[in-house]
């Protein structure tokens, strides 16, 4: 009795087990049909990042949004989790490239010189063409690659550390900027920092969300801007949501802020109306 009640539980288990990956598949199906018609299910919205040192919003993040016909919305933590397991994500990021350099290259044409950064995995940069296919578009679109920066994780760079390095060390060299992202919830110790090719660190916002309010957050985010800036590394604060964090991070020298409180992340064709009407 026992023996066959515990194997109900098993089988009831796995056909869970099996709905969850069959949801998966399917997901996956949609998100490839998505991309291949352009139907606009996919798009990117922009962040801005506030420089500190001067109140200019002279940098965005890109990040991707997909909203399906039937107006569900997506979380992109999924469905990025998703791309990178079934390598969709190399296309993925590809679309997210030339959107977002097309995007760059109108506005540039308005006067509107943004730098903007783009979130990309480790399998992209791992990827063999990954460079080439950047290159690519910055000709197309005739884009200054110092107007580019790629932001990657910690935990990417640290899954195949020396591969990774010296392709962001090519990057780097043609002027693109790079940026390391969800700083401080990876496995890397602060003295990695040293040896990694970039420009810019995003300390993780687990650490800058309670800020205002947590001592031992302000203990963290305070000594690593400190030692970013000794390493000559520029940092930027995400996911700031309320004005006594963001006096904090003015205090501790912090160089760019990014979060709800200065603006959640906006479609392109509000983006200007924002940047006319922020003081
Ligand atoms: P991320 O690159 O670390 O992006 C920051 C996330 O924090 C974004 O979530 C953003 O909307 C959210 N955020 C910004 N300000 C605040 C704030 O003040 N409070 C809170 N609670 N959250 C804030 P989103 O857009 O849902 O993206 C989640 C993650 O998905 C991104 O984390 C990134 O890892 C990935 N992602 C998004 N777009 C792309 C993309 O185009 N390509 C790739 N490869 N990954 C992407
Ligand atoms: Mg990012
Ligand atoms: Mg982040
Ligand atoms: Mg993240």
């Amino acid at each position: 009795e026992a023996a066959r009640h515990e194997n109900t539980t098993i089988r009831a288990y796995k056909d869970g087990e099996d709905e969850a990956y069959l949801e998966r598949l399917n997901l996956l199906e949609e998100l490839r049909e998505a991309m291949k018609h352009d139907s606009g299910e996919l798009f990117m919205v922009y962040q801005p990042k506030l420089n500190l040192d001067n109140g200019k919003i002279e940098k965005v993040e890109s990040l991707i949004r997909w909203i399906k016909p039937d107006g569900q919305f997506v979380s992109p933590e999924l469905f990025i989790h998703l791309a990178e397991q079934s390598g969709l994500i190399i296309k993925l990021t590809q679309w997210v490239i030339d959107t977002v350099l097309k995007q760059q290259q109108e506005w540039l044409t308005e006067n509107i010189r943004l730098k903007v950064a783009i979130n990309i995995s480790a399998q992209d940069i791992a990827h063999a063409d990954f460079i080439d296919y950047i290159f690519e578009k910055i000709s197309q679109y005739k884009i200054d690659p110092k107007l580019i920066t790629l932001e990657i994780t910690e935990r990417d760079i640290m899954t195949n550390e020396d591969l990774v390095v010296s392709r962001l060390k090519q990057l780097k060299q043609t002027g693109i900027q790079i940026s390391v992202d969800d700083y401080g919830i990876g496995q890397s110790s602060l003295g990695k920092l040293k040896q990694l090719p970039i420009d810019e660190l995003k300390i993780d916002k687990a650490f800058i969300l309670e800020l205002d309010k947590s001592e031992k957050d302000q203990f963290i985010v305070k000594s690593t801007i400190e030692l970013s800036h000794k390493l000559g590394i520029s940092v930027v604060a995400e996911g700031v949501e309320n004005k006594a964090s963001l006096d904090m991070l003015a205090e501790m020298k912090c160089n760019h802020v990014q979060g709800y409180f200065i603006s959640r992340p906006i479609k392109s064709a509000d983006l200007l109306t924002w940047l006319n009407t922020y003081e």
